[in-house]
């Protein structure tokens, strides 16, 4: 059953579009459980009709035409149960509805399955008989097993535009949007450039060439090579290898000569593919071939096949390399953008990026936020092979991508790119002026930093002070841990450009999803495992090293140095981290340096740290909410999961709630009380966490100029009267549409999205 199950599924992955894929499923499902009749519905973008998308053994002439509605028979019926229905005899049925326009014949069993992903029901599965037979378990789990797998393929191509393709040969999809995560923030508008890494089939895109001449010289070319390495090799392993192991050689040289290979890629590039699509598609054609017999020896040449693909394909990259073209308007995207392939591209030309893999804490979003170009990242359901070329839109504010935008769309898009712009030139005002608020409230506005370049973006935006330092930034970005003096000239430098403001520095948080290359841990469950505190607490030598680098960078300046703890989990840590620090302060002031006592503070990251705020913070100087965090821990959703970013809300009540309880222990304590999550930079959270006594709110620079608007502009008794209606309400939803209705009302709906304007597709 699960080898079936595997074959069905593969070959409707393999298929070249989705009317395959939709044939494919028929046929295949009809043969395996020996129906008469297999039929997809798949729900129209109106919601109110399902589609006869794809049929055997009815009337093929109306399929991709006849509808039915949603409310209307079986079919109906089960899309509306949302579950499987399964009748021995389906015309005493009372939803029966006999359909002679599809070439219903009086069929009497009847099994129907529901096609439904993330909740939505986006189609519907049947198999019918005309003998009066209920399908047994095996068949209706069989039936249900395959519905699950199909249903991300299914929702992959409506999303894509594919169901409204079936019915509208000449429907181009635009304006499609694909929710991924908020990398850095920005608008950006272009043109897609796909990068692939060096020699990954998968990664190749398809594209259509004019110049098939040029692509069958290439391609030619290419395959000698290939024919000149291998007999190379051949030749100088001719002594060393066995026999065996040198007529693999002659294998591929085979291959190589054979014309099933490399005509068929001709044939392709004769009808337009260029050469690496047309090689790529005869590949995989031939693995999946290959992966089908079942004589072992034979499966194994599937790895020939692929090896020598590969082969060829490094060849053809290699000649292309340098034939990229950037246009003006570059916007990268790339299953798994890597820091290096920014360096090929000329800088005024990159304007934004996407890429599939990654998250937010991903090197490259760090430094898209560095560069100040708009990213997303995560954007899982984005077919990003077949956008090279293609205008996209990248909203870097929410993590959106829109392929092949609408005139309409791309307009909307450059008016509020151009206000964002007008809006940051009018901020710049305010640089200078201290964040107080209409009642004289003073609150600090500082900012988190990991990068160099971050420092003069910060500065120029009037940042009070650095509320987070990101050390382990500079530690991904080398071969090997730092020396404690390289570390002490990074931390120098910033604690010099930001004199006489304080800087916090955190101690290395590394674990979860930031690895250090030259120190890789591998866990089952990485943010549940050995990160942050609990790491360098196990390495006192790097913790050390680390804490005496930042203690000889602040000698002779004003500038309070302030030491951070990431992950505190319980206060034994606290205890720890702190004898450190004091036994790094004793050392290095018997070497002779001239340094204060730091201040010392804890990260209120975890729900334990949230409970035992009053004695964390009647131990330290200051407690710092990370409330990336804290929501990830509190509401258990992956902060960099893509799946439920839609639960990832750190507007929750009861991450609110937390925050509060927080603010009250430490304003008891008559501790330093600081927040540095996302949260913090958003204006509803910087209004809520100013009601609730946060003195210190720190973030993206980016953000801090429209934080400082914000709050400028309203009173503090205004925002803790919202804070009290907030603190009652049960939905996160119900707290942002409440909070957006009073900034718009106070005049402040600039800076509310819905308001001013997003567009929601
Ligand atoms: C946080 O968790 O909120 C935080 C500020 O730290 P980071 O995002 O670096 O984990
Ligand atoms: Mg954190």
């Amino acid at each position: 059953m699960l080898t079936l199950l595997q074959h069905i599924v593969q070959d409707v992955v393999a298929a070249p579009t989705f009317q395959d894929a939709l044939r494919v499923i028929v046929s295949e499902v009809r043969e395996a459980l020996g129906t008469e009749v297999c039929s997809v519905y798949l729900m129209t973008a109106d919601r109110q009709n399902y589609l006869f998308a794809a049929n055997e053994g009815l009337n093929p002439d109306v399929v991709g035409r006849a509808t039915i509605s949603v409310d209307e028979g079986l079919v109906g019926l089960v899309g509306r149960r949302a579950e499987p229905i399964n009748l021995e005899d389906a015309s005493q049925h009372p939803r029966y509805h006999h359909m002679p326009e599809i070439g219903e014949e009086p069929f009497n069993a009847f099994l129907g399955v529901p096609i439904i992903h993330h909740r939505q029901v986006l189609g519907v599965l049947v198999v019918q008989q005309r003998d009066k037979r209920r399908f047994d378990e095996s068949e209706e789990a069989f039936l249900i097993t395959l519905s699950v797998q199909l249903a991300t393929i299914v929702a992959h191509a409506d999303a894509v535009g594919g169901i409204r393709a079936l019915t509208d040969a000449n429907f181009a999809a635009g304006d499609l949007k694909f929710q991924g995560l908020a990398g850095a923030p920005g608008i950006a508008i272009g043109t897609a450039v796909v990068m692939h890494p060096v020699a990954s089939l998968d990664a190749v895109p398809d594209k259509q060439v004019d110049n098939v001449v040029v692509e069958l010289i290439v391609f030619d070319r290419a395959i000698g090579s290939v024919r000149d390495d291998i007999r190379r090799v051949s030749e100088q392993f001719a002594e060393s290898l066995p026999r065996e192991e040198l007529a693999l050689f002659d294998v591929y040289l085979h291959m190589l000569d054979d014309d099933a290979l490399t005509g068929d890629v001709r044939a392709r590039i004769r009808r337009g593919e260029w050469a690496q699509g047309a090689l790529k598609n005869v590949i995989r054609e031939h693995l999946r071939r290959f992966e089908q017999m079942e004589d072992p020896y034979l499966r194994e040449r599937a790895t020939d096949v692929e090896d020598l693909g590969l082969r060829v394909l490094a060849y053809l990259q290699d000649m292309s390399a340098h034939k990229t073209h950037f246009p003006k308007d570059t916007i990268l995207v790339g299953e798994e953008i890597t820091p290096s392939m920014l360096t090929n591209i000329p800088a005024d030309a990159l304007k934004g990026l996407v890429s599939v893999g990654g998250s937010v804490n991903s090197h490259v979003a760090i430094l898209a936020h560095a560069l100040d170009i708009p990213a997303v990242m995560g954007a899982i359901d984005l077919p990003i092979y077949q956008t090279d070329g293609q205008s996209l839109i990248v909203d870097g504010f929410y993590g959106e991508v829109y392929t092949n935008p609408s005139e309409a769309l791309t307009a909307e898009y450059e008016t509020l790119r151009s206000e964002e712009h007008d809006f940051a030139e009018e901020l710049n005002e305010l640089r200078d002026l201290p964040c107080i608020t209409q009642d004289g409230w003073r609150v600090l506005l500082w900012v988190n930093i990991g990068l160099t370049g971050d420092i003069s973006r910060s500065l120029d935006r009037g940042a009070e002070g650095i509320g987070l330092f990101r050390t382990e930034v500079p530690f991904i970005t080398q071969d090997r841990f730092p020396t404690e003096e390289e570390q002490r000239r990074l931390y120098r430098e910033h604690m010099e450009a930001f004199e006489p403001r304080p800087v916090t520095m955190r101690t290395l948080d590394i674990g979860g999803d930031k690895a250090l290359p030259y120190f890789p841990i591998t866990e089952e469950n990485p943010f549940l495992g050995w990160r942050g505190i609990r790491v360098t607490l196990d390495h006192p030598e790097i913790f050390l090293v680390q804490v005496r680098a930042m203690l000889k960078a602040n000698e002779g300046l004003e500038g309070v140095l302030r030491i951070m703890l990431p992950m505190i989990s319980s206060m034994t840590e606290v205890e720890e981290a702190t004898r450190l620090i004091e036994q790094a302060y004793q050392e290095v002031l018997e070497e002779g340096f001239n340094v204060k006592d730091p201040l010392i503070g804890v990260m209120v990251e975890v729900p334990s740290a949230v409970y035992q705020s009053r004695e964390l913070a009647r131990r330290v100087d200051f407690l710092a909410v990370g409330s990336n965090d804290l929501t990830q821990y509190m509401l258990a959703v992956d902060r960099n999961n893509p799946r439920v970013a839609e639960l990832y809300q750190d507007g929750h009540p009861a991450v609110l709630r937390a925050l509060r309880e927080v603010a009250r222990n430490t304003h008891a304590e008559r501790k330093g009380l600081g927040i540095c999550g996302e949260l913090a930079g958003t204006p509803i959270g910087a209004v809520l966490c100013m009601a609730m006594g946060y003195q210190v709110l720190s973030m993206n620079a980016t953000n801090l100029p429209k934080v400082k608007w914000v709050l400028r502009n309203v009173k503090r008794t205004d925002a803790r009267r919202m804070l009290a209606r907030v603190l009652k309400m049960e939905t996160a939803e119900e707290i942002q549409r409440y909070m957006e209705d009073q900034l718009v009302e106070a005049g402040l709906g600039r800076v509310v999205p819905s308001y001013h304007g997003r567009v929601d597709v």
